[in-house]
């Protein structure tokens, strides 16, 4: 009889400093390796930047799944806007839609990031913005950031500590981005190849979070799956994800959302199937992974 040994260890979802995680792509595939994954997908917030990087650094046995995170808001009638953050994987660095939308929420990242910086200035705290853009060093500018410097100048210890108030979603400092609208983000990820997933949709800490309908809507749209495994989640919401995914006939994805020395998530903190992984490659035509 053959005992089955555990399957591969799959990570879709890490940051790298193409946005606001704090490895670069060339460590962080090393990291990864160390840790013994198999697998990692690199989804940094609106960009492909550390792609080549990662890529050519990616050591032997371990996989590079290309993708983003893309920064994206649902609307519903008469409600505040909710922020989605909808994962897309393999899709085509060149479709030149999606450069264009990634070049905007960019500049849109950085104007925003500045009017935080502008306020928090105002309210006394000692931060420049000079000092931020210096923290992501030609990345995605967020909040994460702006967190840096608010650590060296004193103010807090940490970043999670910058988010309890002073960078929260319902503090005073805190500014919108004008964010995709996230039926248009699962079709622009379709559109340049890709396959999405909504990150996170449960993670009720950071500010509030969308119902059952509008998961609907996007898998409607065709989205691929819902990461259900998630540090930001919670067991109950775990279960009721995992199944509100088998009624949506959507697939299930498990992750780290690691962010380096800016969160306290761990890399392959959480993983997911490989069946589910080769679904969602066999779903998209926009890029391969990268095979170390
Ligand atoms: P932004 O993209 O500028 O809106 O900033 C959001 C980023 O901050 C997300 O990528 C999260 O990873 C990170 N973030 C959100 N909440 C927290 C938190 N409580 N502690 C640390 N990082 C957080
Ligand atoms: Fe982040
Ligand atoms: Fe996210
Ligand atoms: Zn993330």
């Amino acid at each position: 009889m053959t005992i089955p040994g555990p399957g591969p260890r799959i990570d879709l979802h890490v940051h790298s400093t193409a946005s606001d995680g704090t490895l670069s792509p060339a460590e962080l595939v090393r990291a990864a390796a160390r840790e013994g994954l198999d697998v990692i997908a690199l989804t940094d917030h609106d960009t492909l930047a550390g792609w080549d990087e990662a890529f050519a650094a990616c050591p032997p046995g371990l996989t590079v799944v290309g993708g983003l995170e893309l920064s994206c808001v649902h609307a519903a009638a008469g409600q505040p806007p909710i922020s989605v953050h909808l994962l897309g994987y393999l899709v085509d660095p060149r479709h030149l839609g999606l450069a264009a939308e990634l070049g905007r929420l960019k500049a849109e990242r950085s104007r925003r990031g500045e009017r935080i910086v502008e306020k928090l200035v105002t309210a006394g705290y000692p931060i420049s913005w000079d000092r931020v853009l210096e923290f992501a060093d030609g990345g995605s500018v967020g909040r994460p950031h702006v967190g840096r410097a608010l650590i060296e100048a004193g103010v807090v210890e940490s970043v999670d500590d910058a988010f309890v108030d002073l960078l929260s979603a319902t503090g005073p400092f805190y500014v919108r981005k004008a964010d995709i609208d996230a039926v248009a983000g699962v079709q622009l990820i379709a559109a340049a190849g890709g396959v999405s997933v909504f990150a996170h949709p449960a993670a009720g800490r950071r500010g509030r979070v969308v119902d059952e309908a509008a998961i609907s809507v996007l898998a409607e749209a065709g989205m691929a799956g819902i990461e259900v495994d998630h540090p930001d989640h919670l067991r109950a919401d775990r279960e009721r994800l995992r199944g509100l995914a088998a009624d949506l006939h959507l697939l299930s994805t498990g992750s780290s959302d690691f962010h380096g020395a800016n969160k306290v998530n761990r890399l392959g903190q959480h993983t997911t199937e490989a069946s589910a992984y080769e679904e969602l490659v066999s779903r998209a035509c926009g890029s391969r992974p990268y095979v170390g």
